[in-house]
């Protein structure tokens, strides 16, 4: 046995030297995609091939160098800076951010209790406060940040079902009969919640969605009559802020006078869609956002940040410990605060990752106009893209975009006996081969449609008609 394996494993020089080496590199990385230099946006290898290969350089003997693997993994990601990426909801992080969650994981502070990491815990503090103010619930909201959109739903889902005061669940176990109103048009993780929570798929009560993929608010009173009627309890509506797959917002302000009015517990998941609170173009889009019980905001979509990082809201500061324990009050001080320091009693996870110091120093240093102006940027170019479509005679959209998210699909003016699933779905693959750019295809309506998500500041509309321009020669091949 080696006897300086650790002082070799922990050695600061080597950690020094290897630090610089591999910032050097993501510098000139961010700098090659940036300038749009000739690369394939995702470097695609079938899963096996992907699995074969790196079987194999785990498995050679040969001398392992952590500049190549490290060179290596770049070369087979996913370009998420490259402008020609339209693909999922994931952004560039800022690059300061991406050094705070070095120093994150360097400093490894856990932070279920206050001790284990105090800065971190007051960081999140100050970046929930500074959140909520935007919502209005400055004074008697709370909130916490947790690992993702689905974990933040799962949460807010728990605090909703025990706020329900007719039952204890947390207590007393389920009991038949509690029910969540979701828009059909709802991200999958909220029904995943509410099957998690063991109410099965009587549990989920779906609403039907309009022409632009937004709840109909007229049905609401009719489809909770009807749950009331068959016994069943409704415990919480969701709404969406922005939906995943059309980006489409509900009318928010029905939503929650709705809710007012029939006492439930009203949760907006604005995962993706809620930054834009911050902008004066935008913000009208989330109107009523501010009657929510609790909302979930994802930091790594549309703030800029790496994932995962997701705050969950609540319009009472009491209900995100309530969410665990109905016996929460013991958490209260004796001066009758509530300990915001231990994030443990707020979250499912307990080890948490201090994710509070990246959102900390983004806000710090951009503050919320660079987040405006990122919400503007991309759901402006979205916008364009609409007419960019809307001027040809071969492009439809699925519904003119609210946010940054496009769906739209290629029809040929004489269709004929062409299939448009079979044809949309290949030309999404041979673009997605090809490399030159990315997006994803999504199911509406039981129709394939392209979808682009707009996640880049640098990504202009000159490149994307020269896009739809490589599409149509897709096309063209393909129905030959
Ligand atoms: C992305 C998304 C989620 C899931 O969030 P993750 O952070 O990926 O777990 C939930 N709801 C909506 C509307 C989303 O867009």
């Amino acid at each position: 046995m080696n006897d300086n394996l650790f002082e070799k494993a922990y050695d600061p020089e080597q950690f020094r030297e290897n630090g610089h080496r591999l910032i050097d590199m993501l510098a000139d990385y961010m700098k090659a995609c940036l300038d749009n230099e000739e690369m394939p946006v995702l470097p695609w290898k079938e899963p096996a091939d992907q699995e074969k290969y790196w079987r194999g350089v785990f498995n050679s003997s040969g001398k392992f160098s952590i500049e190549d693997f490290f060179k290596d993994y770049l070369e087979k990601s996913n370009h998420i800076h490259h402008p020609h990426y339209a693909g999922h909801q994931v952004v560039p992080p800022l690059p300061l951010t991406a050094l705070a969650n070095l120093i994150e994981a360097f400093t490894n502070n856990g932070m279920a209790v206050y001790e284990m990491g105090p800065a971190s815990s007051a960081m999140e503090k100050v970046v929930i406060d500074w959140l909520l103010g935007f919502w209005g619930w400055q004074i008697e909201g709370g909130g916490m940040l947790t690992s993702g959109g689905s974990l933040g739903n799962l949460t807010a889902m728990l605090a909703a079902r025990q706020s329900y005061k007719e039952m204890d669940v947390w207590e007393n176990g389920i009991r038949n009969g509690l029910a969540v109103m979701v828009s059909s048009e709802s991200h999958y993780s909220i029904e995943r919640a509410v099957k998690i929570m063991g109410l099965g798929e009587k549990g989920v009560i779906r609403i039907p969605v309009d022409d632009h993929f937004r709840i109909q608010v007229n049905r609401l009173q009719d489809i909770l009559d009807d749950a009331v009627e068959k016994g069943i309890s409704v415990f919480a509506v969701v709404g969406n802020a922005c939906s995943t797959s059309t980006g489409k917002y509900d009318d928010l302000a029905a939503l929650g006078e709705f809710c007012r009015k029939n006492k439930i517990w009203f949760h907006v998941d604005a995962a993706h869609g809620g930054p834009a609170i911050f902008s004066e173009k935008y913000k009208h889009l989330v109107n009523g956002i501010e009657m929510a019980d609790s909302a979930v905001i994802d930091f790594h979509k549309m703030m800029l940040v790496p994932a995962l990082t997701t705050a969950v809201l609540y319009k009472d500061k009491k209900n995100p410990f309530e969410a665990f324990t109905q016996k929460a009050r013991y958490l209260l001080q004796d001066k009758g605060e509530l300990n915001w320091w231990d994030s443990a009693g707020r979250t499912i996870e307990c080890t948490k990752k201090p994710m509070s110091v990246k959102v900390f120093m983004m806000i710090k240093m951009f503050g919320a106009g660079l987040i405006e102006k990122f919400v503007d940027k991309t759901y402006d170019l979205a916008r364009d893209f609409a007419g960019e479509i809307d001027a040809t005679d071969d492009f439809e959209l699925a519904v003119q975009p609210d946010s940054n998210i496009v769906c739209f699909r290629y029809k040929p003016i004489t269709p004929g006996s062409v299939d448009l699933d079979e044809l949309n779905s290949n030309i999404r693959d041979e673009l997605k081969n090809n490399g030159e750019y990315y997006l994803v295809q999504t199911n509406i309506n039981d129709e394939i449609f392209m979808r682009a998500s707009f996640m880049n500041p640098f990504t202009d509309i000159g490149m994307m008609r020269d896009m739809l321009g490589q599409i149509r020669e897709i096309a063209k091949l393909e129905m030959n």
